[in-house]
């Protein structure tokens, strides 16, 4: 399994960390490791001062008769030590430090099925202790689902389990000890989770 993601999928978003608007998907990819267990904490990492949190709509994928298809969907968190991508982007270095470290992911448990995938758009929303701070939904993607399954494939095969991080909206900004974070995604509450300082 593996978690792939967009990057720059959101006009807004772009434009607020001073990024070209992609004329093709921006895709990276995060390991397994990745992933926080499921109600968390939020572990903040020692080597970051500025990890900011980004909301994301997730896909999950099978791959049937050859072609991948999404089989369920939910929103997750693309966790983002921006002052070490800041760095790396500089020097034209890879991501992974900034976006792939342990405790970098979180999806929220179970998927929703044939019914939410069913729904256009799919509206979803980030609360920072108790104040909405992201909001989106699927219309505002530069590059649609189905354009990014495409592109993917194209590159690297899309396998059944394959999870696919869709890119978020304005409104991203640091995480610090303390603070409690809510997802909503089509109007319910689909996880709440605690952020803690790094670890001794
Ligand atoms: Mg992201």
């Amino acid at each position: 399994m593996r978690l792939i993601c967009i990057g720059r999928n959101y006009g807004e978003h772009a434009k607020e960390l001073g990024n070209a608007v992609p004329d093709e998907p921006v895709i990276f990819l995060k390991p397994e490791s990745a992933l926080i267990a499921q109600g968390g904490p939020i572990v903040l990492p020692a080597f970051s001062n500025d990890v900011h949190h980004e909301i994301e709509l997730v896909y999950r994928f099978a791959r049937i008769n050859g072609r991948p298809m999404a089989d369920g969907v939910t929103i997750g968190l693309d966790l983002t030590a921006r002052d070490v991508q800041e760095q790396l982007k500089k020097k034209g270095l890879p991501w992974e430090k900034a976006k792939a470290f342990d405790g970098s992911a979180y999806v929220a448990l179970p998927f929703l099925g044939e019914e939410a995938l069913a729904q256009r758009p799919h509206t979803f929303s980030l609360k920072k202790n108790g104040t909405v701070v992201q909001d989106g939904n699927s219309g505002q993607m530069i590059f649609d689902l189905p354009t990014l399954i495409a592109h993917v494939d194209k590159y690297m095969r899309i396998e059944t389990g394959d999870l696919l991080f869709t890119g978020t909206p304005a409104g991203v900004g640091p995480l610090k000890a303390g603070d409690s974070l809510e997802g909503y995604m089509l109007g319910e509450l689909l996880f709440e989770i605690q952020v803690e300082g790094p670890t001794p």
